[in-house]
């Protein structure tokens, strides 16, 4: 398998070529050159398969440069129960209130060790990186800017990986005493935490700053590992099989899946676990008042926000302006028209922030099965409150989210999978607002905050940030 760019440039990559880039040369991102398509014989194969055997399975279509032997080793060793949490990988729980199907399930992708869904590609990430890098006999050095659950995901995916080293720069005080206790308690020599005095868009301007100085990123080997990467989208498309494979017994039935949204990135590997063939009715995106995506399927008009237009939710993961994944969506949308898409996200978005599709698009795009809707902090707190009260079940802010989502949209013999994307103990002050109860915490998290921690405190100035990378790179 090949990949091109969104925007035109068709030369065709490796998997590896662009496993370790961000944006292809002409700013797009990078895409197969097509979907592989499942036949019914294969997707009955599949359905016996463990979650590790699956991910190869799925993996093996798209990436033909890595000897299938070491592929399945990769797979093998990141999804465990040890890591995880069940053989399962992501156990799927139906929703039952007095013994009646609501006909909504919960998929958990949130028990791997940072409790958020990010986990489930960043664990492989990880691995992917360390064995590209030690075959090229190089290093690299990943630095990024986070508010909490990317930076950890991570630091937990990179920790003690040979060649790679992580600096990551984290508002100094301003992340929650459990996300800080999760950062700053990594020991691993590779792990740099960088506590900026500022708040996160400062540090967000100093990578773009580190990485806008082209010598210094050569020299240094800068790379980030943000969720345009192509292997931490296909690495989610394993997840919308095995969800499927728990809730039907038959390749004729078909699910609908809602997904918490805010960079589009969970929900576009739905998308194309779809377009391989996996029967799925409605892809129903999911937002919270930062609703870019939901006006979207609504309207046909993508607006991005400015900052002061971007609210700090309960569900802040999804707290986003402008969705970076969104562009791969739409290319396939106008038929994989570089052109056009560059039209769309090249120039009308510098110019305007905003464009519309055609009707002519519109039309296209009920081919492709998606619905939206959006979620308020009152609607968070009634549907956490009662998915615990009808169904037993503790959601987070985000699953909550997709659960208030989801149940506007069930169909009746049409199972709706909602993918779960954290754990409640990530967001115990308004799960304690939901509910008056305290989250449980895995046992391996009891009592993180008291850990030992380890972390710089750093003046939010770029050449700071860069004279601590050369020091730490020798
Ligand atoms: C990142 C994240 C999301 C949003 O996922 P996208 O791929 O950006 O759409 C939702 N929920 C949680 C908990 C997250 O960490």
């Amino acid at each position: 398998m090949k990949y091109i760019s969104t925007r035109g440039d068709a030369t065709p990559r490796a998997f590896c070529e662009i496993l370790l880039e961000g944006l292809a040369p002409d700013g797009g991102l990078y895409l197969p050159v097509s979907y592989p398509k499942i036949d019914d014989a294969t997707l009955t194969r599949w359905r016996g398969l463990s979650y590790a055997e699956l991910a190869y399975e799925i993996l093996s279509l798209f990436i033909d440069d890595i000897p299938a032997a070491d592929l399945k080793a990769l797979v093998s060793k990141t999804y465990t129960a040890e890591v995880f949490g069940t053989e399962a990988i992501v156990p799927v729980r139906a929703l039952v209130e007095n013994g009646q199907p609501s006909g909504l399930h919960i998929e958990a992708l949130s028990n791997g060790p940072t409790l958020a869904f990010k986990d489930m590609a960043m664990q492989l990430l990880g691995n992917l990186f360390e064995y590209e890098l030690g075959r090229r006999g190089e290093e690299l050095n990943i630095l990024g800017a986070t508010s909490g659950d990317t930076g950890s995901a991570a630091e937990y995916a990179m920790r003690g990986k040979k060649g790679v080293r992580v600096f990551m720069l984290s508002p100094y005080g301003r992340m929650s005493p459990f996300q800080q206790a999760q950062m700053y308690s990594l020991q691993d020599a590779n792990i740099h935490n960088l506590s900026v005095e500022g708040v996160f868009d400062d540090a967000q301007d100093i990578v773009k700053a580190v990485s806008n100085d082209l010598a210094f990123k050569r020299q240094y080997k800068i790379g980030t590992v943000n969720s345009i990467n192509w292997a931490r989208l296909l690495a989610q498309v394993v997840y919308y099989f095995a969800g499927y494979f728990q809730v039907t017994k038959h390749n004729t039935e078909r699910v609908s899946f809602t997904v918490p949204s805010g960079n589009f990135g969970n929900v576009c590997a739905g998308h194309v676990a779809r377009m391989m063939g996996l029967p799925v009715a409605h892809l129903v995106v999911a937002t919270n008042e930062n609703d870019v995506l939901d006006e979207f399927f609504r309207t046909g008009t993508y607006r991005v926000r400015g900052s002061a237009d971007t609210y700090e939710t309960s569900s802040p993961s999804m707290d986003i302006s402008k969705a970076s994944n969104f562009e791969r969506f739409i290319y396939d949308l106008v038929g994989r028209d570089g052109a056009r898409t560059k039209a769309l996200f090249g120039d009308a978005l510098s110019q305007s922030g905003a464009f519309t599709i055609t009707d002519e698009e519109r039309v296209a795009m009920a081919g492709y099965g998606f619905q939206s809707g959006s979620s308020s902090h009152a609607d968070r707190l009634a549907t956490i409150r009662s998915t615990w009260e009808r169904f037993g079940s503790l959601i987070d802010t985000h699953t909550a989210d997709g659960v208030k989502v989801a149940a506007e949209h069930v169909e009746a013999g049409v199972p709706m999978i909602v993918l779960e994307t954290a754990l409640p103990a990530k967001f115990a002050e308004t799960i304690r607002e939901a509910v008056g109860v305290e989250p449980s915490r895995p046992a391996k998290l009891e009592g993180i905050e008291a850990l030992p921690k380890r972390f710089t405190v750093i003046k939010p100035e770029t050449a700071r940030v860069k004279a601590f990378i050369e020091q730490h790179c020798a």
